[in-house]
């Protein structure tokens, strides 16, 4: 499939547009079931093209754990937090965190250590509410 330079294809575009109104990372199912909704019959390897080459154009990312996806200006690098009541995730910077797990991999000869850290719980705006 053709694809403009630095551009996304159609496809690419509404999966983008329906993870970024989103206010939670999104399955690839629920990507599908919202692009259904939308435009009738989509073969669900549509979604799952659409999602690699986002992701491999880094503006989406994988939240593993939930095994959905969210835009990557959502989600930087860094720590994942999510919270498990209201969905909501955000990335938080822990360099001594990070710097202190690369030292102990490379301590341990570890070369080409790639981490992802995914932090379940309950958000400050939750916790507030919990009386
Ligand atoms: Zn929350």
């Amino acid at each position: 499939m053709a694809q403009a330079a630095g551009g996304l294809t159609p496809n690419q575009a509404q999966v983008t547009g329906h993870l970024r109104q989103a206010n939670a990372p999104l399955t690839a199912y629920q990507v599908l079931g919202r692009m259904q909704a939308e435009r009738g019959a989509v073969a669900p390897p549509t979604v799952y093209r659409a999602l690699k080459g986002l992701q491999d154009a880094g503006l989406i990312r994988r939240i593993e754990t939930l095994r959905a996806w969210a835009p990557a200006a959502t989600v930087s690098p860094g720590v994942v937090v999510i919270c498990d009541d209201c969905g909501t995730v955000r990335s938080m910077q822990a360099p001594d965190v990070l710097e202190s797990l690369h030292l102990c991999l490379a301590a341990e000869g570890f070369a080409k250590a790639r981490q992802t850290i995914e932090v379940h719980g309950r958000c400050g705006g939750c916790a507030a509410d919990q009386t």
